[in-house]
């Protein structure tokens, strides 16, 4: 890839709440936007669940310039409660936003969680399924969703459960055509990136900071970021320079696959 082409590959990272982008791919933003690939964080809701929505926000945009993404305050649904608007409204609000990255000259790589929304969060599911109906309309689009394995967030669906967050849900398959790879990106010379990152964050952590709480998640991530790709998002990310492992192997034709 060109310097040239690398400027016109945009790449939109959907996160339902405020701290969701260092989780989703905090170090896959890193090493994106070192080439200088514009890399954009969408925040859905305004995170108000989770405490003052401006200070929410002042963490946000503090956490993006960490990564050397460029943050959208979208703030479109209520914190929690992503699913209490129909879903035609949602998807037609998602669409205004989502489309304007689309349009234009170069590939768009759209990241957001995967099956089952990381560790069970209604929103999180809710706008996995809305970008996915969105994306199946927009055959340019490549399509990266974070898939961990469950036991990664055992400490955080504890800690949700005491809060009495919304009911969590259950890892669902994703209902997405497009599904190639699971995809293993090896963020180990950004690691401590995505952690001060996170660490901006800190009206989400308990006493004891980033590495009380989301940290241990962090540690059992290691220096990887799993997830599941399409063959164009396989394709992005090895002409980025990405460095990553795919497991099966990328097959063109199993793009069209069910
Ligand atoms: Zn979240």
């Amino acid at each position: 890839m060109t310097q040239g082409s690398k400027a016109r590959l945009r790449v939109v990272v959907c996160a339902p709440h405020p701290d969701d982008e260092c989780l989703i791919a905090g170090g896959l933003c890193s090493l994106l936007s070192r080439p200088g690939i514009p890399v954009h964080v969408l925040a859905f809701s305004a995170g108000e669940a989770g405490g003052c929505p401006s200070v929410r926000r002042a963490e946000f945009e503090s956490a993006c310039r960490r990564l050397s993404a460029h943050p959208q305050w979208v703030a479109l649904w209520p914190d929690g409660a992503f699913a209490e608007t129909a879903s035609v409204q949602r998807r037609l609000q998602l669409a205004a936003v989502l489309d304007t990255y689309a349009a234009g000259d170069g590939p768009c790589l759209v990241v957001t969680w995967g099956p089952g929304g990381g560790y069970g969060h209604p929103d999180h599911v809710t706008l996995l399924e809305d970008v996915v109906a969105w994306a199946s309309a927009h055959p340019c689009v490549a399509l990266l969703v974070r898939d961990d394995p469950a036991q990664v967030y055992a400490p955080v669906r504890r800690w949700l459960r005491r809060r009495a967050l919304p009911r969590l849900v259950l890892r669902d398959p994703l209902p997405w055509r497009r599904v190639c790879a699971s995809v293993t990106v090896d963020v180990a010379e950004v690691v401590d990136v995505r952690r001060e990152a996170l660490a901006c964050h800190a009206s989400q952590l308990p006493r004891g900071g980033v590495d009380a709480f989301l940290g241990a998640v962090l540690h059992r991530i290691g220096t990887v970021e799993r997830f599941l790709g399409d063959a164009a998002a396989l394709t992005l990310l090895r002409a980025a320079g990405v460095p990553f492992t795919s497991s099966p192997e990328m097959d063109p034709a199993c793009e069209f696959s069910t």
